[in-house]
């Protein structure tokens, strides 16, 4: 299985392509199948591409606080724990891939 990070730029109501969990993709980077371009729900993309999946979430993560840094310029401290929690996942996630040897 092959996967992709793609911005979409709608929300799609889709079922997963791996699942067939009908998710609520919101506008942003999300992770799909490779050829057929289906969305990968959450639970799928932490078991099937842990690395790409947390890349997602850092990046919906840094989207969120992007958007509220435009209106104010301390954004709450949820959404910056958001933010440093998604990349200690990611970073988490590459680390087991490279204990694996890829
Ligand atoms: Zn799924």
């Amino acid at each position: 299985m092959q996967f992709l990070l793609e911005n979409r730029d709608a929300i799609r109501n889709e079922p997963c392509g791996l699942c067939g969990q009908l998710m609520s993709a919101p506008a942003g980077v999300q992770l799909l199948l490779s050829g057929s371009s289906a969305p990968v729900c959450p639970d799928c993309g932490r078991k099937h591409a842990p690395s790409l999946a947390a890349l997602a979430h850092l990046a919906e993560a840094a989207m969120r606080i992007g958007r509220i840094h435009r209106h104010s310029v301390f954004p709450p401290l949820t959404a910056l724990l958001d933010l440093a929690n998604a990349a200690e996942k990611y970073a988490q996630a590459t680390q087991s891939l490279s204990d694996c040897g890829l």
